[in-house]
C-alpha cells in the first residue's frame, strides 16, 4: 500500500503526515496538533511532484 504526503492545515504545525492513499477524503487527525481535517484528493498529485526548496540567500 502507497502512501502519499500531506501537510497539516493548521497555520501553526504544518507537520508532514504521512498517509495511506485510500484515506483520500476522509478525516485524519494530526499526530502532532491534533487538528482534525479531510485529506485532499489534490494530495496525490502533490506527492508526486518534486517540491523546490527556497532559494539560497548568499550568506557571503
Ligand atoms: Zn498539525
Amino acid at each position: 500500500m502507497r502512501s502519499m504526503e500531506i501537510r497539516c492545515v493548521n497555520p501553526h504545525c504544518r507537520e508532514i503526515l504521512l498517509v495511506p492513499e485510500h484515506l483520500v477524503g476522509s478525516v485524519v487527525k494530526c499526530a502532532k496538533c491534533s487538528q482534525q481535517f479531510v485529506v485532499p484528493f489534490s494530495a496525490q498529485k502533490v506527492w508526486r511532484l518534486r517540491i523546490q526548496p527556497p532559494p539560497r540567500r548568499n550568506a557571503g
